[in-house]
């Protein structure tokens, strides 16, 4: 199975340019067999996703609902993710794993500290990666709290992946991922893993990760 781990909705991000639904009927036109879609988790945004929690959570949501219906439409796989940013930093991080209730019982999860998020992501079944550790203003964060770190694959993004090889030899139990990034229909299919089985869901795709080592699409190629 080959799967996008890292995909922006404009409903959802407002640095992304595609809608959903064309986010969706672009990769079913690929060889891309499903998306995780990872929208950005940022209190500024929240904060202006309505009043409540729960308003701000179906806000939030809305990218990767619709995202999941246009699938289901199209025979391509639609998985809930989340990309994170902790207050009051500049470090994004990828949850795979969690599913919406979890959305729901923790609307406050900007307010968390990495050791906390990470705990939380553990007791809950999912996992922690740092997303594109080396872009310029991230730093790689604690090892120690996270489960792994994302070798990003968005054209032109400033990631220096080569960084990252080197600083990842000396932190060998962490896990690797790679996504694109997708935020313009440039960003399209450089990134993502390829799975030995189907996964439907964001509890079998943690699932998966925890017991096995995907391989990594690096520059829209297959590499182990
Ligand atoms: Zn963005
Ligand atoms: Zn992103």
């Amino acid at each position: 199975m080959k799967l996008e781990m890292h995909t922006h909705t404009a409903e959802g991000s407002p640095c992304a340019r595609i809608l959903a639904r064309e986010v969706v009927k672009a990769y079913s036109q690929t060889d891309y067999d499903g998306i995780v879609i990872t929208n950005h988790f940022d209190n500024d945004l929240l904060k202006d996703f309505g009043s409540t929690d729960r308003e701000r959570m179906e806000r939030y949501l809305l990218g990767y609902d619709t995202a999941y219906e246009a699938g289901r439409e199209c025979g391509l796989t639609v998985i809930l993710g989340i990309e994170i940013r902790l207050e009051p930093y500049a470090e994004d991080f990828l949850i795979y794993g969690a599913d919406r209730e979890f959305l729901f019982a923790h609307p406050n999860l900007c307010f968390f500290t990495q050791q906390e998020l990470y705990e939380l992501c553990h007791e809950n079944g999912a996992l922690l990666y740092q997303a594109h550790p080396f872009r310029p203003p991230c730093s790689p964060q604690n090892p120690a709290y996270l489960d792994g770190v994302e070798f990003n694959q968005r054209p032109n993004g400033n990631n220096h992946n080569d960084l990252l090889e080197k600083w990842i030899c000396d932190h060998p139990d962490l896990k690797r991922v790679s996504g694109s990034d997708f935020h313009v229909m440039d960003n399209l299919g450089f990134g993502g893993i390829i799975l030995e089985q189907q996964v439907k869901d964001s509890g079998e795709l943690a699932d998966y990760l925890k017991h096995h080592k995907p391989h990594l699409i690096i520059e829209g190629k297959e590499s182990s």
